[in-house]
């Protein structure tokens, strides 16, 4: 079959790979119809591609139709069953999946690195297994994970709720806004356009969303948040802090991480150290540990006093220090972890099933193209250009 297949730092390619077969009696194979491009993939991309190698499947968000099921997976799934897939594999009954941590599955934890449920298409990150950018995806624990969705209805009415769906509302439920109160979006990609609604569709009565993308800062603002321009501020959290009555958000949420142009610039420096004096190199270094942590730093110190910082943007690396006396000394509660997908969906669902569309799913995705092109969509999604929000890949 044809898969997306990471080749180098920031270089990917459509190649030929094996077919996925049951390895497992709880496996599933799915034929892929839509598979979308996510900021996670970025990292991979971008400022991870060390942790990779040449010929591993990406891709985390994915839905299709079933193919062949396993023998214990029969009791969940039939063939010709159309479904969406979380992006972390869940068993759905260990200590874990029994408090809603699913993210923490201990069935497929990644116990030789000290993590958590394995992804699909995080390589040898999060349990190398292969991604759903191809089109045939393996599904281990389909006993549990997948979610069978009616017909009739394009794919993207759906496929969110494969991780950005999730992990937005995992982000707002996290970040604890009181009634009426107001949050701050940090990043206005994807999960931060659906945190911006989502927050809406909770109940918050203001919300901040900040961004340098002029596509994305309007799409924001048609969704009810108040525009703010990176570019237009010396210092973000003092602006949230202004422009919240002097004591800032009752919560803010980071929808950035490590963000790719970080990815490129760290990639950048690395190259340079060779070549450059020490303290020069050093530099640039710490000019890179500013520039990424600039959304988690405004996040931390613009949320008011006894508020909430909500994380979902993915950080790494040890080198993430916190300013631990402003967040001890102004009482800030600190959420974060990849999204429990299988915990939120049975709260979204019915809002995907509603005709009205409440949370424009259908207004999100600004390219589709077929899998052969998936290099291209990486690029035009790194690099935010023709109003790219969202890409989509049909195989
Ligand atoms: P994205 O890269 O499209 O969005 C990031 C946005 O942040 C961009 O629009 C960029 O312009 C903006 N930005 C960059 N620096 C900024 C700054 N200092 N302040 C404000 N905005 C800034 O990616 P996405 O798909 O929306 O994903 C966002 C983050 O969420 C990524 O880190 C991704 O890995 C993470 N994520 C986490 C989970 C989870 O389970 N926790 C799931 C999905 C995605
Ligand atoms: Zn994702
Ligand atoms: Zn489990």
């Amino acid at each position: 079959m044809k898969a997306l297949t990471w080749q180098g730092n920031e270089k990917v390619e459509v190649t030929d790979v094996p077919d996925p077969r049951i390895d497992a009696p709880t496996d599933a194979i799915i034929k892929v119809t839509s598979t979308a491009i996510c900021g996670s993939d970025l990292h991979l991309y971008g400022v991870l591609g060390p942790y990779l190698k040449p010929g591993d499947v990406l891709g985390h968000e994915a839905m299709g139709v079933v193919e062949e099921v396993g023998p214990e997976a029969a009791d969940h799934l039939s063939v010709g069953d159309r479904v969406v897939v979380p992006f972390n594999i869940s068993c759905g009954h260990c200590w874990m999946c029994d408090r809603g941590l699913f993210a923490q599955c201990e069935t497929t934890q990644v116990r030789d690195q000290g993590k958590g449920a394995s992804l699909f298409g995080y390589t040898a990150l999060y349990g190398s297994v292969p991604g759903g950018q191809a089109e045939y995806l393996r599904v281990p624990q389909a006993q549990f994970g997948p979610i069978v969705v009616p017909e009739g209805t394009p794919d993207e009415r759906f496929l969110f709720l494969s991780d950005i769906l999730p992990t937005a509302w995992q982000a707002v439920r996290y970040a604890d806004v009181p009634p009426g109160g107001t949050v701050a979006v940090l990043g206005l990609g994807p999960v931060g356009q659906l945190a911006v609604r989502i927050a809406a569709h909770l109940g918050a009565g203001r919300i901040i969303g900040v961004d340098r993308v002029p596509e994305r800062l309007a799409l924001a603002a048609r969704y009810g948040a108040e525009p703010v321009d990176l570019d237009d501020v010396d210092d973000v959290a003092a602006t949230l802090i202004d422009l919240v009555d002097g004591r800032g958000p009752d919560a803010t949420i980071d929808a950035v991480g490590m963000e790719a142009h970080g990815g490129r610039l760290v990639a950048a420096a690395q190259k340079a150290m060779g070549l450059l004096p020490d303290a020069l190199a050093q530099k640039v270094t710490d000019k890179f540990a500013v520039d990424r942590l600039d959304a988690l730093h405004a996040a931390l110190k613009g949320v008011r006093r006894g508020g909430t910082a909500s994380i979902s943007g993915v950080y790494g690396g040890e080198l993430d220090a916190l300013p631990m006396m402003e967040i001890f000394d102004r009482g800030i509660q600190l959420r974060m972890g990849q999204a429990h997908v299988r915990r939120w969906t049975d709260e979204i669902l019915p809002l995907l099933l509603d005709q009205a569309d409440p949370l424009g799913t259908l207004d999100l995705t600004t390219h589709h193209l077929p899998l052969a092109e998936a290099a291209s969509g990486y690029e035009m999604f790194r690099d935010k250009h023709d109003g790219c929000v969202k890409v989509v890949l049909n195989p």
